[in-house]
């Protein structure tokens, strides 16, 4: 059942400031604050939803977004201590902290958890432009951090550097520590497919604890996810946008999204009302919640 009182509530898992040259950009958390700092309506059928964005889990592209030279424009204490910072003037903006498997170390992570403790909910790491495959050995002391601190891993996921089995490699040796796939793979459906199936095999046969956000997919891709999904799946699946990239630079784009998806679910899943609620809740809420929050006694 869907508490009342968390009724409309949103996690977003997928946000960023910080710099990213493949589309000569450069953000402020300007634009995030002005699509989720206050509640707004959305049309779901025929009535009228009052949502609100309770938290977003943002990370610095700074760290991740490499030069002509192929280095981090700015090493992990540097985009990490920015992102902390930014993060610490507004409640609702919640630190993944950037890895550099290659060109940082972890225990720079190490020392900013240990600095700034409960305001990191998790480590963010981008193989695409660091141009290294995540099953390289290069990323198992950040997933040993993890696992040591209990935080959760947002991979980018892509067929190439970040090819979705390359993590599962990755996340296989630390079975502990939940993965999340960004964009669940990426690109066409049929990468959305071969992500789905591979984060199922990994839930179901226990090696792995494979996670996957939904941003970036099509509405029908969602809900032929959903169709296909048992309860362990959907407990896997989270909301996420990857504001402000695309379309999310313009934060009105925000609620026509939210509204977009959660109809197309509604729709799909309409026989069963509650049904329909309950997965609505559990993708765009609880299961954020229960993964970045849970033990946290903090209030969104
Ligand atoms: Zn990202």
């Amino acid at each position: 059942m869907v508490k009342e009182e968390d009724y409309g509530k949103i996690i977003d898992t997928h946000a960023h400031i910080g710099s990213w040259s493949a589309d000569n950009v450069n953000f402020s958390e300007k634009t995030i604050l002005e699509a989720v700092e206050e509640p707004f309506e959305i049309d779901l059928g025929d009535e009228t939803e009052e949502n609100e964005v309770v938290a977003v889990m943002i990370s610095n592209m700074s760290g991740m977004d490499c030069g002509v030279d192929g280095i981090p424009k700015q090493d992990e204490t540097e985009c990490n201590e920015k992102m902390l910072k930014v993060a610490s003037q507004n409640a609702k903006l919640k630190s993944l902290i950037v890895g550099q498997p290659g060109f940082g170390d972890a225990t720079n992570l190490e020392r900013l958890i240990s600095r700034h403790g409960d305001d990191i909910y998790g480590i963010k790491l981008h193989p695409n432009t660091l141009r290294l495959n995540a099953n390289d050995p290069l990323y198992e002391p950040y997933l040993e951090l993890a696992q040591a601190t209990g935080l959760p891993v947002l991979f980018h996921s892509q067929d190439n550097y970040s090819d979705p089995m390359y993590i599962f490699e990755t996340a296989r040796k630390f079975p502990d520590v939940p993965v999340i796939l960004a964009h669940m793979g990426m690109g066409d459906d049929q990468n959305h497919w071969y992500t789905l199936g591979l984060l199922q095999t990994a839930l179901m046969s226990g090696a792995a604890n494979l996670y996957a956000d939904i941003s970036w997919l099509s509405p029908g891709m969602i809900v032929a996810a959903l169709n296909r999904a048992d309860e362990t799946t959907v407990s896997h699946l989270m909301f996420g946008t990857d504001i402000p990239l695309g379309p999310f630079g313009n934060p009105d784009f925000y609620p026509s999204r939210i509204a977009e998806v959660k109809n197309a679910v509604a729709e799909a899943f309409d026989d069963e009302e509650d049904e329909a609620a309950e997965l609505l809740h559990a993708l765009f809420y609880q299961n954020a919640y229960d993964l970045f929050f849970e033990g946290r006694e903090e209030i969104l």
